[in-house]
């Protein structure tokens, strides 16, 4: 078993390090919050007061930051402390450019890195079985590997530096807008008369079939257990979708590709954080679209 430094223990990162120390590893575990390092320690992680030490003699250093300006601030203020042998493992979602960007920097001191964001939500993280989504070469993609087997039960190679995030962020750009679509199917289709019970027997098994309608209906009491039987409670929040369309229209724009329904998706989003909505699991906005329909929300 290894010495892991792991930074950023909050909603995804503290399951993800209590994971590993499940499994033996030895966790040096760093956050900014108190009560997020307590709940590691409470896991069987090691405490530590800065990120350079949890960096310190480690084998592999794992990353759940909220942004690529947090992931490229700890490994500004962490990396002199890092060795040959550290494998880097940065497994927040964060712009594909950054990404690229802290490899290479990292590169440049002969320390390998790979992207790794995940998906699944707090409940994948906790239970050990999210995916993650790998760019960095197939040598630094072997290295990572057995961490993050520890911690979920799909680990794909997607490509080079930022490969993992840019297919994290086209695998949510279809996630957002198909969530949109199919909450809007629903909300029509009972205006024109149908239960949303027999809608669902149907397009549930024809061409309108997707993982947002199959596996996680945004109607109460439809489908499988779902954030909407739970009023919107948990999940995957509205306001973690918007900041994935934004990074997939920043990522769009900077090669130029066209993604109309993204846009529209992002301005959706947009307009639910906007009206205080974003805390809410992603499906909620069927909420807002539903108003929208009575003309009575904007
Ligand atoms: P979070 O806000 O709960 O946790 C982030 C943690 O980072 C916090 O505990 C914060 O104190 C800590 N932190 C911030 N700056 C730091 C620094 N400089 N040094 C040390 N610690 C620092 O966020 P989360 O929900 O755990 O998400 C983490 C990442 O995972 C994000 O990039 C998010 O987009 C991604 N993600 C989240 C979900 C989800 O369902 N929550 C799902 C998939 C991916």
């Amino acid at each position: 078993m290894a010495r892991v430094g792991f930074i950023g223990l909050g909603n995804m990162g503290g399951g993800m390090a209590a994971n590993l120390a499940k499994k033996g590893h030895d966790v040096r575990a760093f956050d900014l919050s108190a009560d997020a390092l307590a709940r590691a320690k409470a896991a069987g992680c090691l405490p530590l007061t800065s990120a350079a030490e949890a960096v310190d003699g480690a084998e592999a250093v794992i990353t759940m930051l909220p942004a690529g300006a947090h992931v490229e601030q700890v490994y500004r203020e962490s990396l002199g402390g890092a060795a040959p042998s550290t494998i880097l493992i940065d497994c927040s979602t964060i712009d594909v450019t950054t990404a690229r960007r802290v490899a290479q920097d990292a590169a440049a001191r002969g320390i390998a890195a790979v992207d790794a964001p995940v998906s699944g939500g707090i409940a994948a993280a906790e239970a050990g079985t999210l995916t993650f989504m790998v760019g960095g070469s197939e040598e630094a993609f072997a290295r990572a590997q057995p961490f993050l087997d520890d911690m979920g039960k799909n680990v794909i190679h997607a490509g080079g530096h930022g490969a993992g995030q840019a297919a994290k962020l086209c695998n949510n750009l279809i996630l957002g807008a198909t969530m949109i679509a199919t909450c809007e199917a629903f909300v029509l289709a009972e205006r024109l008369g149908l239960s949303p019970q027999t809608f669902y027997d149907i397009a549930s098994t024809a061409t309108a079939q997707s993982w947002s309608m199959t596996s996680y209906c945004p109607v109460p009491g439809v489908g499988p257990q779902s954030p909407a039987d739970r009023d919107y409670q948990g999940g995957f929040a509205g306001a973690l979708m918007l900041k994935d369309l934004n990074l997939a229209m920043t990522a769009a724009q900077d090669v130029d590709a066209e993604v109309p329904m993204g846009a529209r998706a992002r301005d959706l989003y947009q307009a639910f954080a906007d009206a205080g909505q974003g805390g809410l699991d992603f499906s909620g906005i069927i909420r807002m679209l539903a108003r929208k329909e009575e003309g009575t929300a904007g």
